[in-house]
């Protein structure tokens, strides 16, 4: 039986437990590093727990299951998916970005050009933009969307076509939505990442990560890579990640149902210039978003009308956290100039206008109403 996201948060693997010999409901934390052999050859399927766990393989295949994929590595955490991701590139090989990436990221791409790996980066929203930076070792495109922080959406149909016209592959990271409301690989992406720490988590106190694959030939590469490398979750935090996953859907709609609202409340703020939210009408990418996700999120960027503006918000916030990160239950306000962008060079940074007066909000499960109230008095 083929149920729906919400259900399969909840139910994915289940039956599999349920032969364990006390019919556990909740997933079993299997805390051990290797698994002992019957007789010699003969083996549970579990060996040693860097290559395999139960408990990992349990949250693996939720995971596997939420985004369509053919396998999913569980990483402990989003930098380790990337760096996984990028071990399958060879010398000379060179990868088309999204401008507007999140700034761990760029920081590993930067120590990665020194090993002989080229980056260039640029507004996938623009296809033609794209198109021109194709090279004869162009081998994959490295996409954000909604892009961190500007909220730059690609279309990721589109980004398709362009892909197959020249033979490359498409890695999305797709933290911002998660897959409840964005599956890439349905809309034919080849590997999905993901920083597991923010929305499938949900609750701020885990670092994770996800690679996830659409076919069978990179699904067995990355596994390779993974059980060589060995960045992988641990039992514990496997089970903390399943437990949080169930809750994953009501999280989300309550967040973008609360995003939305203070959304449009910046909106009507004096000292708000600009709001980057692709839930509004007039996000220049809300029409391509609706189309291929099932929502916008909760994450939203906004431009103040000075960095004193900006500094008192930060200072002020009482019930919202001043934090680096995102996706979970707590509100979370970022100041991305020196907090998640700090590693994206100056230029790039004034470019995309990740300046003093640019904060960025990660919406949480409270009550709205407090949220603005807490704005409110930060504004004043
Ligand atoms: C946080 C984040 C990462 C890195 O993940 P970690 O779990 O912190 O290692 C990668 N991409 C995006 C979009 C993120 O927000």
């Amino acid at each position: 039986m083929d149920y729906q996201l919400e259900t399969k948060c909840i139910h994915t693997g289940k039956p599999k437990f349920e032969q364990d010999s006390f019919g556990a409901v909740a997933t079993p934390i299997y805390q051990t590093a290797m698994f002992s052999h019957p007789e010699i050859g003969v083996s549970s399927g579990y060996d040693y727990s860097r290559e395999s766990n139960p408990t990992r393989a349990h949250l693996e295949e939720i995971v596997k299951k939420l985004e369509g994929a053919e396998d999913t590595v569980a990483c402990s955490s989003g930098m380790a998916a990337v760096s996984i991701c990028l071990s399958l590139f060879e010398t000379g090989a060179h990868i088309i970005c999204s401008e507007d990436l999140y700034g761990g990221s760029v920081r590993m791409f930067q120590a990665y050009e020194e090993k002989g790996l080229q980056f260039s980066y640029t507004d996938t929203s623009d296809l033609d933009k794209t198109e021109r930076l194709i090279t004869p070792n162009t081998k994959a495109f490295y996409i954000e969307t909604p892009s961190n922080p500007t909220m730059q959406i690609t279309d990721l149909k589109a980004l398709r076509k362009l892909a197959d016209k020249y033979g490359l592959l498409i890695i999305v990271d797709n933290t911002f939505l998660s897959p409840y409301f964005q599956t890439p690989i349905e809309l034919g992406a080849d590997m999905v990442l993901h920083s597991g720490t923010k929305f499938l988590c949900g609750h701020n106190d885990v670092i994770a990560g996800f690679l996830s694959t659409r076919s069978k030939e990179l699904a067995e590469k990355i596994r390779y890579i993974y059980k060589t490398v060995g960045s992988c979750l641990s039992p514990f935090d496997s089970y903390l990640m399943i437990r949080g996953i169930k809750t994953l859907a009501i999280r989300q709609e309550k967040q973008q149902e609360n995003a939305l609202r203070i959304a449009q409340w910046l909106n009507s703020q004096e000292k708000v210039t600009q709001v980057y939210y692709p839930g509004l009408k007039e996000h220049p990418g809300y029409e391509i978003n609706r189309k291929q996700a099932r929502g916008f999120g909760s994450m939203i960027s906004f431009r103040v009308d000075s960095e004193e503006t900006a500094r008192r918000i930060l200072q002020k916030v009482q019930l919202i956290i001043y934090a680096e990160s995102l996706g979970g239950v707590e509100t979370l306000v970022t100041y991305p100039m020196i907090q998640t962008h700090g590693d994206v060079p100056e230029e790039t940074r004034r470019k995309l206008g990740i300046t003093e007066d640019f904060l960025r909000l990660s919406v949480g499960i409270e009550n709205v109403e407090d949220l603005i109230a807490d704005l409110e008095q930060a504004f004043r």
